[in-house]
């Protein structure tokens, strides 16, 4: 296996999702799965996380057919994180109905000496707890970015900061920026953050796009206007498939910043035209060029 250039930590589940229309049950899901089935279109990956002894084998062979290193992702005994969610007519809103941490609650991550250089490391949404201990097991200097969700503002927000502090890149989605800052605008908002520690501060905002801000440069990109059947995931493959691409250029600047979120809306955008990561595992090169396209004729003008 080729050696991994980006290690993402996160959580790796089993989802319940139901929408207006449809439900299905212990589904494929977590922060880890959908990054890193995003960011193997870019560059090579591995997930640091744990699964229970319910995990089921298929999902296991589905990400090594991605070619996505598992060598840090540990089997223990006891039950695979659980989440359950419901979203509402509106797609931008959503219920968390259960979540149940399981083989999480206990979860040290070990970072093996040949996984801990890796260049680039992506904190997915799990406790900021779990975040530290990865970002404390890394040697080198690597290029880090972090994501998070209102639970972990609401109980462990010190903790969180902490994590803020130490990386390079914060994902954010607009109501979070508003709720850990204090700010009632977006671009307050970024700057706050961005004064916490980050260099560059990516503010999601689910159907409407998504906001970049790193150095003078403020980058706005429209979502892809499709219809989503199910949301889930879709900021996770966003950071996956940015941080992929930031990987896969080896370097952070304005212009490859500004392509990564593009790579990340057009993966986004395919993750949420099914459940699960049911289109998320059948995306091709072909289905990412054709959409990059879409967003150009979208967004270009004279
Ligand atoms: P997103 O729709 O991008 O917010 O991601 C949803 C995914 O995050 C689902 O697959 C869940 O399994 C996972 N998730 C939900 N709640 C948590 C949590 N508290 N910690 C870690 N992952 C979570």
């Amino acid at each position: 296996m080729q050696k991994s250039n980006l290690l993402i930590v996160g959580s790796i589940g089993l989802d319940t999702i139901e929408t207006t229309s449809t439900r299905v049950d212990r589904v494929l899901g977590g922060a880890a799965s959908y990054s890193a089935c995003s960011a193997c279109h870019f560059t090579p990956t591995a997930i640091v996380g744990v699964v229970g002894d319910d995990f089921p084998p298929e999902h296991e062979e589905m990400l090594r057919s991605k070619s996505i290193d598992l060598t840090c992702m540990e089997k223990q005994p006891g039950k695979t994180f659980f989440w359950h969610g419901r979203y509402e007519d509106d797609m931008n809103i959503r219920e968390t109905l259960d979540t149940q941490l399981g083989v999480f609650a206990e979860f040290s991550p070990k970072i093996p000496a040949s996984h801990a250089a890796t260049p680039y490391l992506f904190l997915a949404n799990i406790h900021p707890q779990l975040q530290l201990d990865v970002l404390n097991a890394m040697q080198g200097n690597p290029l880090v970015a972090a994501d998070t969700m209102n639970l972990w503002i609401d109980t462990t927000p010190d903790l969180l900061k902490k994590v803020i502090e130490r990386v390079d890149i914060m994902f954010i989605n607009d109501e979070e920026a508003r709720m850990i800052t204090g700010r009632t605008t977006i671009p307050k908002a970024a700057d706050a953050i961005r004064a916490m520690g980050p260099k560059a501060a990516v503010v999601k905002r689910g159907d409407a796009g998504v906001m970049v801000f790193y150095e003078d440069d403020i980058f706005c990109l429209p979502a892809v206007p499709i219809t989503a059947n199910d949301p889930t995931g879709a900021g996770d493959a966003f950071a996956g498939g940015m941080m992929g691409y930031i990987a896969s250029q080896g370097a952070l600047n304005k212009p490859i910043l500004r392509q990564s979120a593009v790579m990340g809306t057009v993966m986004a955008s395919l993750t949420v035209e099914d459940f699960s990561l049911n289109r998320l595992v059948k995306v091709n090169a072909d289905d990412i060029r054709d959409r990059v396209e879409r967003l150009r004729s979208l967004t270009s003008f004279e």
